[in-house]
């Protein structure tokens, strides 16, 4: 199985249920921003799901939770994706429908879907440690 389990801040997580380190699945544009939106924002959809290490996403000291990540990291969610299509993964067919055709109309649609959360919260998260894993 192709790894995609690149959290941002690197720290080792399972895919495995039960595990001390068991990775969360989290929304990159959070949950919340459907509800102001009278469209099917398909925030479920894989284009929009990370996964990530337990305390990045819900720890007491700098969990995620509902904040939106920080700018800069739009374009790692966009990397991931364009490696998921790039490499054949089977979700590759679900990305290519959600999110567009080509890599300008994806890069606008994540841009797009950014910018209404943005405009809905002030709120950011960053992870306190960020490596550079290409993506
Ligand atoms: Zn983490």
């Amino acid at each position: 199985m192709p790894n995609y389990a690149f959290p941002t801040c690197q720290i080792q997580i399972s895919i495995e249920s039960n595990q001390l380190n068991t990775c969360d699945v989290d929304h990159f544009v959070p949950l919340s921003t459907q509800f102001n939106s009278t469209h099917d924002l398909d925030l479920n959809g894989v284009w929009n799901l990370v996964l990530c290490c337990q305390d990045c996403n819900r720890g007491e000291t700098n969990g995620k939770f509902a904040r939106l990540p920080d700018e800069h990291l739009i374009q790692r969610l966009y990397k991931r994706n364009e490696y998921l299509i790039e490499s054949n993964h089977p979700l590759k067919e679900t990305i290519i429908m959600r999110t567009g055709k080509n890599q300008h109309q994806r890069a606008n649609f994540l841009n797009t879907m950014y910018g209404f959360a943005k405009s809905l919260s002030r709120a950011r998260w960053q992870p306190e440690f960020e490596y550079d894993i290409g993506f």
